[in-house]
């Protein structure tokens, strides 16, 4: 790796993990919490969780895995560009969506309305979960036993009753500082990320057309410049070369932007970093594009008929999963009940149905209502 910026986090003054363990050989701490997280149960099951469309729906849509792989690209880009931890952003990014419920935000909605009444579900604070707790694989602790950074990273919001629960991690949040710069870079991209997949994802489901589009300024601006230098491409061609001239404008300007950021805001080191406003931003410009995409995709995606037709179901299911559950807790999978002893048995159910991919839910609904199927 390059030399580090003096405000990059560096791996050998991490604050360390929450159990002491032997330094690793042959890579550094926040690559040893990347490998953990790839080998991670969570993160296999990312494979068949969804964010926009059911992941039966087809085999060419985004599912959390691809878009978590999307955006550790996207954020080891900008990292490196910046002279920050790359490792850190990484891990960062590979952890973010690990608690995320089935059937993307849907599914999250109608879980934390089923916990509304015992400290509610938030697939932030569930991320964390997983890997500080609900991972059991290591014998000398649960869950993946992070770097304090790597923790501090997946944890992007937090109400000041949380951060006051959770400790040291939640520190930050009480002090109204912000996270390292990796952590503020993982958060960019993962924005970078959704907006434009959603966008290819949209077109290829015919949810979404061209047409539409051509009123979205992010994405004219590149279709237009792609039409003048190939006047004959074909659609799905046209669409790729304009989705990736989208992504390549948003990191240059983001690179940049910060960049001036960081230097104007004399930054020195770390403590710096936290103490100053966020510098990971988008010029103004850039910006608005971006609020503009936004808003079409929420308008004309993801309150489409056909979304809402797929998020109706979801609610459906996991309101139905837990209500059974509550009602009768044997039904749970005996290692699920355990956990119930230690918090609520609401909280195990959570957990249960967070854990869920989305055809792992569907399956287990039909198990508890479908009568053919005792
Ligand atoms: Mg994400």
């Amino acid at each position: 790796m390059a030399e580090l910026a003096p405000y990059a986090a560096r791996a050998e003054r991490s604050r360390g993990r929450r159990f002491a363990e032997a330094a690793p050989q042959g890579r550094n701490e926040f690559q040893r919490d990347r490998d953990r997280i790839v080998h991670s149960t969570a993160f296999r099951r990312l494979e068949y969780k969804t964010q926009v469309f059911v992941n039966h729906e087809g085999d060419l849509y985004r599912t959390r895995l691809t878009h978590s792989i999307e955006v550790a690209q996207i954020a080891r880009s900008i990292a490196r560009a910046l002279a920050v931890n790359e490792d850190l952003a990484e891990a960062i990014a590979l952890a973010h969506d690990l608690g995320h419920t089935p059937f993307g935000h849907a599914g999250q909605d109608a879980l934390h309305a089923c916990m509304r009444r015992s400290g509610g579900f938030e697939h932030n604070l569930q991320s964390l979960r997983v890997v500080d707790l609900l991972e059991t694989r290591y014998a000398a602790f649960d869950g993946l036993n992070l770097t304090f950074e790597t923790r501090q990273g997946i944890l992007k919001h937090c109400s000041a009753a949380n951060a006051r629960k959770l400790g040291e991690v939640g520190e930050r949040f009480l002090r109204k500082q912000q996270p390292s710069l990796e952590a503020q870079i993982a958060n960019v991209a993962d924005e970078v990320a959704y907006n434009n997949h959603d966008v290819d994802d949209g077109l290829r489901s015919g949810l979404l057309t061209l047409e539409q589009l051509g009123t979205v300024r992010a994405f004219v601006r590149h279709l237009d410049q792609v039409r003048a230098l190939y006047p004959q491409l074909a659609d799905r061609r046209l669409i790729h070369e304009t989705i990736r001239r989208m992504i390549n404008a948003l990191v240059v300007d983001l690179v940049q932007t910060s960049r001036r950021n960081i230097r104007a805001a004399r930054m020195k080191s770390l403590q710096d970093v936290q103490a100053a406003p966020a510098l990971i931003r988008f010029s103004a410009e850039m910006a608005a594009e971006q609020r503009a995409l936004k808003q079409f995709l929420r308008r004309d995606l993801y309150q489409h008929y056909r979304v809402a037709r797929m998020a109706n179901k979801a609610r459906r299911i996991v309101t139905d999963l837990f209500g059974a559950f509550k009602a009768d807790p044997k039904m749970l999978p005996p290692q699920h009940r355990a956990s119930a002893d230690s918090e609520s048995i609401e909280r195990a159910i959570a957990d249960y149905i967070a854990g869920m991919t989305d055809r792992y839910a569907i399956g287990e609904h039909r198990r508890l209502f479908a009568v053919a199927e005792i």
